[in-house]
């Protein structure tokens, strides 16, 4: 069955323009489970919107038992964000607001109207609160442009089974960053995409857009009596489909396949795809991240590739300061504080001081303070 395509406008816009959000449906609506997946929230991570184009040609032809709903641009503010010929499309250009953040959770408004109303039925409980949380979110009206963004993108996506929120990181090894509450439940998805890490996090902080889907299920139910069962009932994830630079319609071809497969897996597309590949990502607590910043400004030099296993104290960068007054001392090692797995590094080769320059992923949390994700 085709889908079907439609443009809704995003609210707010300045007078004489406007913008809207294509959506591509497919499957009856209301059918279950339900997928959502979007692309470009951050708008100049290119990736996921040829995976999310390439997915969608997948989906045209296929039997679809739930219903799927995706989004291949899901940021046309950022993506109309051009500053002498660069895209711009992290954070608003007005206020430098990181896109991914001020997702609000709906928490308290979707408690109130449950209280009371919860039983012993998982599944019951699971209907119920997807309906207060419509009516908390149309009860919510937005105020600017921004929040109108927001708005209808929740709006699409919070009733969902499945959210997939497809990213990119600078340099990168595929990974996803999912809920402690969601694991192993997603390891089919991992496999499936031959994820080379998991990132795992029940508050990330900065509410991202996976999180304002997921995570109402498991703060719920820590407010109420366990007797009262709340599952995890959405799977929302951030996928990061490598680096910036990795758009190619080989890896999209292939990327793309293997959420088919998921989604076949999960009911949401009919057919079999037989057993979900052994899933081959190290699974770290994104409090073990270790993100190895720039002391001073100066060139960047990498000492260690992707993908590399290093251990605590080793040298993973160097900053060089080319107008360094004794060149012999013009070199900065950056070592990291933990033994674990590579998986990103800064693009840019000229670093200013706090810049974050390599990731490196280990098994333990490490003493911190703010929030666990970059800006
Ligand atoms: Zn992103």
């Amino acid at each position: 069955m085709a889908g079907r395509f439609c443009t809704l406008p995003l609210p707010f816009e300045s007078p004489g323009t406007v913008r809207t959000l294509a959506v591509r449906r497919y499957g009856l609506p209301g059918a279950r489970p339900k997928a959502y997946i979007q692309a470009g929230l951050h708008a100049d991570e290119i990736p996921g919107m040829l995976v999310a184009h390439t997915l969608a040609t997948l989906l045209e032809q296929a039997s679809i038992s739930g219903e799927v709903v995706v989004v291949p641009v899901a940021n046309p503010i950022g993506l109309d964000q051009r500053v002498h010929g660069t895209l711009l499309g992290r954070h608003t250009l007005d206020r430098g607001a990181n896109f991914n953040r001020g997702f609000a959770g709906l928490d308290d408004a979707v408690a109130t109207r449950v209280a009371g109303r919860l039983g012993a039925d998982a599944a019951a409980n699971v209907a119920l609160i997807r309906e207060a949380q419509a009516a908390a979110l149309a009860g919510t009206p937005p105020r600017d442009a921004p929040e109108g963004w927001r708005h209808l993108l929740l709006s699409l996506a919070l009733d969902a089974d499945i959210v997939l929120d497809l990213h990119c990181d600078q340099e990168s090894l595929l990974h996803l960053y999912t809920g402690h509450s969601l694991w192993p439940a997603a390891t089919d998805l991992a496999g499936w995409l031959g994820c080379r890490l998991v990132l795992l996090s029940d508050d990330s902080g900065g509410a991202p857009f996976d999180e304002a889907c997921s995570a109402l299920w498991w703060r719920l139910a820590a407010r109420f009596d366990p007797a009262l069962p709340i599952p995890p009932a959405c799977l929302a994830a951030t996928v990061e489909l490598r680096g910036r630079r990795d758009v190619d319609p080989e890896l999209a071809a292939a990327d793309a396949g293997a959420l088919f497969r998921f989604l076949q897996g999960r009911g949401v597309v009919a057919g079999s795809p037989g057993p979900a590949p052994v899933c081959p990502a190290q699974v770290s607590p994104l409090a073990g991240v270790d993100r190895v910043t720039a002391p001073r400004a100066g060139v960047v030099c990498h000492r260690v590739g992707l993908g590399r296993l290093v251990t605590a104290g080793q040298v993973v960068a160097e900053i060089v300061d080319p107008v360094a007054a004794d060149p012999a001392a013009a070199r900065t090692p950056l070592v990291t504080r933990t033994a674990g797995l590579v998986w990103a590094r800064a693009v840019a080769r000229f670093a200013q001081a706090g810049d974050p320059v390599v990731s490196i992923a280990g098994p333990e949390a490490l003493p911190r303070t703010g929030s666990l994700l970059t800006d």
